[in-house]
């Protein structure tokens, strides 16, 4: 499928974006001035946000290629998938299983502007993308897109990897994870991935600052708070734990880390768990 840009797409270049100062973090080239300034900011304070970047994006193709093939799941809703980042979420998908099918959520409009890059569906498979805030879950479910490429009566990943530190409790984040996961079915699953203060909460208290002052709202929350957004699922094997934990490469086959020092949980600080829906 073909998205056309709309004529007015304002990408305010002169406001740091979170999707442009992770592109950044992990070394991309979509970003400005506003965003790189924020996010040298951050490594400031943070020098471990790049190893926390990369070994968010590490759990995730871990989390992807375990439930395609130890879980036999065919279809995910990964809602904040920044911009596009080789391999993509739907290529090592259909890396393990060529019929996989993905839909991308968005709000960020440097998103949509690469989208096309994240519809190179395999031919068995397909992808979709919907430019949505993962605020108005309803949007999201009732979207066509996601109607015409996901089968809600069968198992659904929801991806939710390094997004919900970015909607807070008055916007009721864990509601929101509640109310898609209600709409998914039996034998769904949430592969979650949040930014944490545990490790070293002075350092996080001057990433949230930085983040809130250039005008992205942010709650990084403690373990258990990020335990409470897989309530009622079960858990698999390790549970929640520092991202670079779960599952190493060596354990699953895969080649994610080079070889080298295990990083910290300090510099990871980012809780990450795969739950499934009884
Ligand atoms: N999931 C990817 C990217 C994480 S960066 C990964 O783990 O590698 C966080 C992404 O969430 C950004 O692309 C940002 O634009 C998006 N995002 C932030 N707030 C959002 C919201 N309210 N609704 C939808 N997407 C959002």
């Amino acid at each position: 499928m073909t998205h056309e840009l709309p004529n007015a797409l304002n990408l305010r270049t002169d406001k740091a974006h979170s999707a442009r100062m992770y592109d950044f973090y992990l070394g991309g080239k979509d970003n400005y001035e506003a965003d790189r300034e924020a996010a040298a900011r951050v490594a400031a304070s943070y020098p471990g946000i790049f190893v926390c970047a990369r070994e968010n994006r590490a759990f995730m193709h871990r989390a992807t290629r375990v439930l395609a093939r130890d879980h036999g799941i065919r279809q995910w809703l990964d809602i904040g998938t920044g911009i596009p980042t080789k391999p993509n979420l739907h290529e090592v998908a259909q890396s393990v299983a060529p019929d996989a099918r993905i839909v991308y959520v968005d709000n960020d409009p440097i998103v949509l502007v690469h989208a096309q890059t994240l519809l190179n569906s395999s031919a068995e498979g397909r992808t979709d993308y919907i430019r949505a805030d993962v605020n108005e879950p309803d949007t999201i479910l009732r979207s066509p897109e996601l109607s015409e490429t996901l089968d809600l009566t069968r198992p659904v990943v929801l991806s939710l990897n390094a997004l919900m530190h970015f909607v807070t409790d008055a916007q009721d984040a864990h509601g929101i994870v509640r109310r898609l996961m209600d709409a998914l079915p039996s034998g769904s699953a949430l592969a979650l991935s949040h930014c944490t203060p545990d490790f070293d909460p002075e350092t996080w208290q001057k990433v949230t600052d930085i983040y809130n002052q250039a005008g992205t709202p942010v709650q990084f929350r403690d373990k258990a708070a990020v335990a409470d957004f897989f309530a009622g699922l079960d858990l698999i094997e390790p549970g929640i734990v520092v991202g670079h934990r779960w599952r190493p490469a060596t354990e699953d086959g895969g080649a994610d880390r080079e070889d080298g020092p295990a990083p910290s949980d300090a510099d990871v600080s980012l809780w990450a768990g795969v739950g499934i829906k009884p």
